[in-house]
């Protein structure tokens, strides 16, 4: 057969409802998928009809063009991706790559094909090319049946100005909108199960994530940091984290520990923390705070405590995983690639100076009392200050990965 040029064909649902949007956020994930694509051999990628084309370089094979498709599949914004050959507008040819993308879409009972021209001066009609092409490509498969509604595979062809597109192996992508395409957020990254999965959440929605770790160093080790350095990379392979400030903590909260009533620590950290994660957004241009916490999980999130905590600042806090289980983050983790990673034992800050039985329901009052006389803002700026940056390879950021 001849060799015909690999193409992944990159689908994109919400996308395209978007109105007068809608160019920039095709420009935002052509770009992303340029940049996470760039370990391929990619010629090229094209908006063609509603779709984004990656075309791979003449003579990559097929384990290569079905990696590639694997990758796109994860990239935010991607609703589907779909692994096939471009020919010429020749039936001849269209049949031959509609035979080896079958042959390549899995087990397969039964099949259609589904043609469509989006330039009309193809001579053939899309019903007479399902019918053609579909009856050459069934006598290629006598096992497989031929079936209109709901087939295993469906081989589809796509005739547009000066080639046709023919493809069959087709998966769904993760969804969501192209990272960049909704500003910036600081998330307050631990080497937990929890708040890589919730970062991740808002990178899905197109927000580019910055990080920040508070480290219990010199307090503690620095365990943790590696983990969210392991942690940052796995997001990093879809294009959702700029960067990570490491924040080293274990000072301030012994300084809070000796001064605070112990039921109250917990929070005052938190609050300490948040406003440093606020002090170090407004230094990145970010619009709103992230954490993992889900409702009534551990003490520091019940509601009470929750208010207590956004109360230290005035940006928005958002909390992707405040109504869902913990099993269930388990599993987006384990999906994320995250959970082995979460799942190793690392002191950070959290397993620090812990008070026997914690507030569960601070009142505000108290813990503005308890704040007063600490040197918070002092704080707020030395650690904003001393805050480590570590950067990885972003396309929506704007920046080129440092060398290591
Ligand atoms: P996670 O699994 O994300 O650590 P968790 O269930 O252990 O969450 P907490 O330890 O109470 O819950 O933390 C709640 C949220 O606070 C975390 O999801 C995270 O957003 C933030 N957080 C906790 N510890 C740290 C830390 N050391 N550095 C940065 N953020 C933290
Ligand atoms: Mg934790």
């Amino acid at each position: 057969m001849a060799e015909y040029q690999r193409i992944c064909l990159v689908h994109y649902h919400e996308i395209g409802l978007k109105g007068h949007n809608r160019a920039a956020f095709e420009q935002r994930l052509l770009k992303n998928l340029e940049a996470l694509l760039a370990p391929f051999p990619v010629v090229t990628i094209h908006r063609i009809s509603g779709r984004l084309c990656v075309f791979l370089k003449e003579g990559t094979d097929s384990a290569v063009a079905l990696e590639a498709a694997a990758v796109i599949a994860k990239v935010p914004g991607v609703a589907r991706v779909s692994c096939g050959y471009k020919c010429e507008r020749d039936l001849d040819q269209m049949v031959e790559a509609g035979i080896a993308a079958m042959s390549e879409a899995g087990p397969a009972e039964s099949f259609k094909v589904h043609a469509r021209r989006s330039h009309t001066d193809f001579p053939v009609g899309s019903l007479e090319m399902n019918r053609i092409v579909g009856g050459r490509i069934s006598d290629a498969f006598p096992q497989v049946a031929v079936k209109m509604k709901d087939p295993d595979v469906t081989v589809g062809v796509e005739v547009v100005q000066n080639a046709a597109y023919v493809y069959a192996r087709s998966e769904p992508g993760i969804g969501g909108l192209p990272v960049g395409s909704s500003g910036r957020v600081v998330s307050l990254l631990s080497s937990g199960i929890d708040s890589p999965v919730a970062s991740w959440k808002m990178a899905r929605r197109g927000a580019v994530v910055i990080g920040v770790h508070f480290s219990g160093r010199p307090q503690t080790s620095d365990a943790s940091e590696w983990l969210v350095d392991d942690i940052a990379r796995v997001l990093e392979k879809t294009g959702c984290i700029a960067r990570v400030y490491v924040v080293p903590f274990g000072d301030c909260q012994r300084e809070i520990a000796l001064a605070a009533p112990p039921s109250l620590r917990v929070i005052l950290y938190r609050r300490l923390m948040f406003k440093v994660a606020e002090e170090l957004a407004r230094r990145e241009k970010a619009g709103a705070l992230v954490t993992g916490e889900s409702l009534g999980q551990v003490a520091s999130q019940t509601l009470d405590n929750i208010r207590c905590t956004d109360a230290a600042v005035d940006l928005p806090v958002f909390r992707p995983l405040i109504g869902t289980d913990k099993l269930e983050i388990i599993h987006e983790a384990e999906r994320l690639g995250t959970f082995e990673i979460s799942s190793q034992d690392a002191p950070d800050c959290c397993t620090l100076f812990m008070p026997r039985s914690p507030e569960t329901h601070a009142k505000l009052p108290d813990v503005l009392a308890a704040e007063e006389g600490l040197p918070i803002e002092r704080w707020v700026s030395e650690l904003a200050d001393a805050a480590e940056p570590h950067d990885y390879a972003c396309p929506a950021f704007g920046k080129r990965k440092k060398d290591a």
